[in-house]
C-alpha cells in the first residue's frame, strides 16, 4: 500500500500530517502528497497485475486495499498513430494515450476515484466535485460504487448529456447559474462547511495522484522508455501538474531514467487560454478569463487553480503553450478520427490541433517520440460537430437508386 509520509506545501515546503486538508497554513500554497516508498519496488513489480491504474497501488495514496474504489479505470491502450504522424508530415514515433475509453469516457476516473477511495478510507459521509462536465459523471460513477451521496457543482452550459450521464448514477446536481469559477467558489464553502470531499477541492492532494498514473502507465506501454515530448489539454492545470510528478517518481524510483531533457506542451482552446496568454507574455501572472467562450467547455477554466504552477512546469521542462480556435478544434477532432479510428471531445481537438501546429512551425522533430494525452470521449460532445458534419440526404429503401448513388 502506498505509505504516506506527509502532505507538503509546494510553496513553503512545510509538512503536514496527512488529515484532511489541502492548504498550508504558513502560506496558503497548495499540498502535495509525499510518499515513503518501499525499497522493493521493480518494473516487474507491476506487470502481471490487473490492467487498471490500481496497478500502482503502492505509489497511490491509499492505505488499505478494502477502500479501493474499483471501476476498472485506466491502463487504457497507448496506440501508434502512424497514420496521423504520417498525415502531420512524417512524425514516426507519434501515441496517442487514448484516456477516452475509461468507464465514464474521460481520464478524470483517475483522480475521482482516488479521491473517492480516500474519502472512504477517512470515513467521510459524502462526496462531490465542481466540474467542467466530466469530473461530475467521474465522481458520481465512483461514489455510487462506493455507496456515498455525491454532490455535483457546475455551470448550466456544459454538454446535456454530461449533465443526463452524472444524474444516472444518482448525483445532486446543482446548477449554478454562472461560470466554472462561480460554481468551484460555491463549492469550496459549502463543501467544507458540510463536510463533503470534494474531490477537486478540499480532496486535491489526493485527487492528482491519480492523474499522475497517466504518466507511469505511458513510460510502463513504451518499456520504461522516456518520450521525448508530451502535448496536453490544461483546464485547471492539475492534470499536466500530476503528469510531471507521476514521471519524476519513477524517475527517483529508478524505473526510467532522468527526465530532465522531457519537453511539455500545454495545449488551451483560445477563449480560454490563460495559461497560454500568460506563457505568451513571458509572465509570471495568469490574468483569470471573466467570460469563458470556447466548445472545448471541459477546458474552460477561466482561473487555473494550477495556472502558475503549469508555466512552472514549462519552464522546468523546456515547454511552450499553444492555443487553438474552435474552427482548429474541430479539425483536429476530425483528423483523429479519420485516420487513427478514434472519436474525441473538443478537449481532445484541441491537443491534435496544438500538435499539428507545433509540427507546422518546426517545434517536433520527425524522430521524436511525441505522445498526445486523448482525454475525453467524442459522445459526451457531438453538439459541437452539428455544423460541420455532411447532412443526410434519405432515399427510399431501393435498391436501384442507392446502387446509383454508389460509385
Ligand atoms: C478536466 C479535463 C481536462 C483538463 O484537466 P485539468 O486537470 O483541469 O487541467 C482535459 N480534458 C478533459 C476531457 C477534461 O475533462
Ligand atoms: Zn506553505
Amino acid at each position: 500500500m502506498g505509505i504516506i509520509q506527509s502532505l507538503r506545501c509546494r510553496e513553503c515546503r512545510n509538512e503536514y500530517d496527512p488529515k484532511f486538508r489541502y492548504i498550508c497554513e504558513e502560506c496558503y500554497g497548495p499540498l502535495d502528497v509525499i510518499y515513503k516508498f518501499a525499497s522493493d519496488i521493480k518494473r516487474d513489480t507491476f506487470s502481471l497485475r490487473e490492467k487498471t491504474y490500481w496497478r500502482y497501488f503502492e505509489l497511490l495514496p491509499i492505505a488499505h486495499k478494502g477502500n479501493i474504489v474499483n471501476l476498472n479505470a485506466g491502463f487504457t491502450p497507448l496506440q501508434h498513430a502512424d497514420i496521423l504522424g504520417r498525415q502531420l508530415g512524417g512524425l514516426k514515433n507519434l501515441f496517442i494515450k487514448n484516456d477516452s475509453v475509461n468507464p465514464t469516457f474521460s481520464f478524470k476516473d483517475r483522480p475521482a476515484g482516488v479521491a473517492v477511495s480516500r474519502a472512504k478510507e477517512s470515513k467521510l459521509k459524502a462526496v462531490g466535485c465542481a466540474s467542467t462536465g466530466n469530473l461530475a459523471s467521474a465522481t458520481a460513477a465512483h461514489a455510487a460504487k462506493a455507496k456515498l451521496p455525491c454532490y455535483i457543482f457546475a455551470p448550466t452550459d456544459i454538454e446535456n448529456i454530461k449533465i443526463a450521464q452524472a444524474l444516472s448514477y444518482g448525483a445532486e446536481y446543482v446548477a449554478v447559474d454562472g461560470t466554472y469559477d462561480d460554481a468551484n467558489r460555491v463549492a469550496a464553502v459549502v463543501g467544507d462547511s458540510k463536510g463533503i470531499g470534494v474531490v477537486n477541492i478540499n480532496m486535491r492532494p489526493y485527487y492528482v495522484e491519480g492523474s499522475k498514473t497517466l504518466a507511469y502507465e505511458v513510460a510502463e506501454q513504451l518499456n520504461w522508455q522516456v518520450p521525448d515530448h508530451l502535448i496536453i489539454p490544461v483546464g485547471s492545470g492539475a492534470m499536466l501538474n500530476a503528469i510531471c510528478k507521476g514521471f519524476e517518481e519513477l524517475s527517483d524510483l529508478g524505473l526510467i531514467d532522468s527526465v530532465t531533457n522531457l519537453k511539455i506542451t500545454a495545449a488551451q482552446p483560445h477563449g480560454c487560454a490563460p495559461v497560454f496568454n500568460a506563457f505568451k507574455n513571458n509572465s509570471n501572472e495568469v490574468i483569470p478569463v471573466e467570460r469563458p467562450e470556447t466548445i472545448a467547455k471541459s477546458l474552460a477554466i477561466g482561473d487555473p487553480g494550477d495556472g502558475l504552477y503549469v508555466l512552472r512546469r514549462l519552464k522546468q521542462y523546456n515547454g511552450i503553450a499553444e492555443e487553438a480556435t474552435n474552427d482548429e478544434i474541430i479539425d483536429g477532432i476530425l483528423a483523429l478520427a479519420k485516420t487513427e479510428g478514434i472519436f474525441t471531445e473538443p478537449a481532445g481537438g484541441v491537443a491534435i490541433a496544438v500538435l499539428q501546429k507545433m509540427v507546422e512551425e518546426g517545434k517536433i522533430d520527425r524522430d521524436e517520440k511525441v505522445v498526445c494525452y486523448i482525454t475525453g470521449n467524442g459522445l459526451k460532445a457531438t453538439e459541437a460537430l452539428a455544423t460541420v458534419l455532411p447532412t443526410l440526404s434519405v432515399v427510399k429503401p431501393d435498391v436501384q437508386t442507392v446502387s446509383a448513388m454508389i460509385r
